[in-house]
């Protein structure tokens, strides 16, 4: 396959990284995933303005400007002929002589992008996932998309020997996020989200559920909730950018009301999903 690095294509074979790449040695850095569908990125501006805030809270200076690192992806997709799958791309503060603190004299930050092919919908499953409540033991920065994943990573792991789909995390009893994902409720006809501050990452998935639930008038509540109400929600479902809106129908041992996707969950995935299809025919 053909991978970008920095501003340029090569074959996944040349594409080799400093062993002193910051990102490596203390995941200093960002990273976006997005969604193709029939060779286009779905939602590519909000993923854009994203990387940009990433970029500024860590006071990382882009290699070239979003536009120009769009039109890169876009080649990307096309060099590698991919109609549906995801584009993954990182940018590192770039690599040098290790030591904590920034560079003294700038160097220049690092840019992989890569692609991975998939089938329009096998990341979706509509009749629900199991999740687990896991400790969330992350830094207080989650708002920042950076490559520093180890409280994920281990979150995610541990709710897989659970036998569980996904980690649902929990800080103190307030329910923040998934480890890849984010998480929401609904009960009594209302619809339930963490607020966007920096306990959570700001799903690109969960801004566009929030605006389809606008526009099909259901009720939106961001607020802190509890595991105890998450346990007694009418329905739970969580959002990223390979699962859309997938409902989650057992918590650990305790099933979601009958532990059958909710009649909200089912609508928003339905208006995600025509949106999506909209989308692929323009
Ligand atoms: N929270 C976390 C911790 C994530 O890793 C992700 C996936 N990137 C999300 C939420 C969902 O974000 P998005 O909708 O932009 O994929």
């Amino acid at each position: 396959s053909v991978i970008l690095y920095n501003d340029t294509f090569l074959t996944r074979e040349q594409g080799k990284v400093d062993m002193e790449d910051r990102g490596y040695q203390f995941g200093d850095g960002i990273y976006e995933a997005l969604r193709v569908y029939n060779g286009k990125m779905f939602l590519l501006d909000l993923h854009m303005k994203r990387l940009a805030r990433s970029a500024r809270e860590l006071r990382l200076t882009l290699p070239y400007d979003t536009d120009h690192l769009a039109e890169n992806l876009d080649k990307l997709i096309k060099e590698n002929k991919m109609e549906n799958g995801y584009v993954y791309f990182q940018i590192t503060r770039g690599a040098i002589e290790r030591k904590h603190r920034f560079p003294e004299k700038p160097i220049s930050c690092v840019l992989t992008g890569s692609v991975e092919e998939t089938t329009q919908d096998e990341d979706l499953h509509a009749e629900g996932i199991k999740a687990s409540l896991v400790d969330d033991i992350r830094w207080l920065r989650c708002d920042i998309k950076t490559l520093n994943l180890l409280g994920n990573v281990l979150a995610n792991q541990d709710a897989f020997e659970k036998g569980a789909d996904e980690a649902i995390l929990h800080r103190d009893g307030v329910v923040t996020e998934g480890s890849t994902c984010n998480v929401f409720i609904v009960k009594d006809g209302t619809l339930i989200t963490h607020p966007a501050n920096h306990f959570i990452l700001n799903g690109i998935t969960r801004i566009f559920v929030l605006e389809l639930a606008n526009r099909l008038g259901i009720p939106v509540e961001e607020r802190t909730y509890t595991t105890e109400e998450l346990l007694n929600a009418d329905e739970a479902f969580i959002t990223s950018t390979g699962v859309r809106v997938t409902p989650v129908v057992q918590i650990d041992d305790h099933l979601v009301r009958d532990g059958k996707p909710g009649q909200i969950t089912t609508r928003l995935l339905d208006a995600f999903n025509q949106d999506v299809d909209q989308f692929i025919a323009e």
